[in-house]
């Protein structure tokens, strides 16, 4: 996808949550069953997040499947009209969903749009010219701006259950808190010099920032894991790895390993391949945002320390 369609699918994001936020206006009830959930995410990670805002007042399913991977998904025509049934949608922006623009063409109805990204700074790579970085998630002080937005769009939707979504979005923010503490004590187990980070793509980027780690190299240089590297990046990467030593390349589950496995044998990195960055599990070991980021960050420390 070139540059003009993700700036168009970022307007159109734009336009749809004024447009529609300042038309709706109609509270769902709660007491009504239904197929169809009161709030549709697109990610797993936001379903999670929007659950612990909504709690039982609203019902909440994610539109792609657990493992499925956000940058790359192909949408099938359920998706159409799950989005269509939809009264609340919660996307993450940023670039991230580029299936979207086509579903929400071909929807029918009205939904209130909810950015859970917007108004936080993004990280951009102008000499790269490859846009904006959407895993502001795996901050999880960013996670914080997400549940704001979240709490704000269902006050506006539902402005009835407006005490339950403060109180809800608070005690989950202590939580996230909680989580950001965890995460500095265990990285202090890792020595200064060995908190370098290769992945497959540019992931880590909120994550380095926020914890002090340098990004040695990605296999594929997008923020995106739906590229392909040169033979010339690839050579790049294995002489940046030997410069700084780095001890591994993590790779999230649902990530190819060949290329990355490659540059493992020629500098001697270890290759993780089963982190959990762009969706929960069904079960164990990701079934929650904070559930995967402990596990991510307990292979992170098993790794480098
Ligand atoms: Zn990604």
């Amino acid at each position: 996808m070139n540059r003009f369609a993700f700036v168009c699918i970022g307007l159109s994001i734009a336009l749809l949550s004024g447009v529609l936020a300042a038309c709706s206006g109609t509270p769902s009830d709660p007491t009504q069953g239904g197929a169809a959930p009161d709030i549709l995410t697109t990610s797993t990670i936001l379903a999670d997040v929007a659950r612990n805002v909504a709690g039982d007042r609203l019902t909440v399913e994610a539109l792609l499947p657990a493992g499925a991977d956000p940058h790359s998904y192909q949408p099938t025509p359920q998706d159409t009209a799950r989005i269509s049934q939809s009264k609340v949608l919660v996307v993450n922006g940023a670039e991230y969903e580029h299936f979207l623009e086509s579903l929400l063409e071909n929807a029918d109805g009205e939904r209130m749009l909810i950015e859970a990204s917007a108004g936080l700074r993004l990280r951009s790579d102008p000499e790269n010219g490859h846009g904006v970085d959407p895993h502001l998630w795996l901050d999880p002080n960013h996670m914080i701006g997400y549940v704001e937005n979240i709490r704000e769009g269902l006050i506006r939707f539902d402005p009835q259950g407006a005490e339950i979504y403060r109180s809800n979005a608070e005690a989950y923010i202590e939580q996230l808190e909680e989580l950001d503490a965890w995460i500095n004590a265990q990285i202090a187990q890792i020595p200064p010099a060995r908190r370098l980070l290769v992945t497959n793509h540019e992931a880590f980027g909120y994550f380095a920032e926020r914890y002090d780690f340098t990004i040695v190299g990605t296999v594929i240089e997008s923020f995106s894991s739906d590229a392909s590297p040169s033979a010339q990046q690839m050579a790049a990467l294995v002489d940046q790895i030997k410069l700084h030593e780095a001890p591994a390349i993590f790779l999230d589950a649902s990530d190819n390993p060949a290329l990355a496995q490659q540059v493992a044998k020629e500098t001697g990195a270890q290759v993780v391949t089963d982190l959990h960055l762009e969706s929960l599990t069904e079960d164990a070991p990701a079934p929650t945002y904070i559930e995967m980021m402990k596990y991510n960050v307990t292979k992170i420390v098993e790794a480098l320390k």
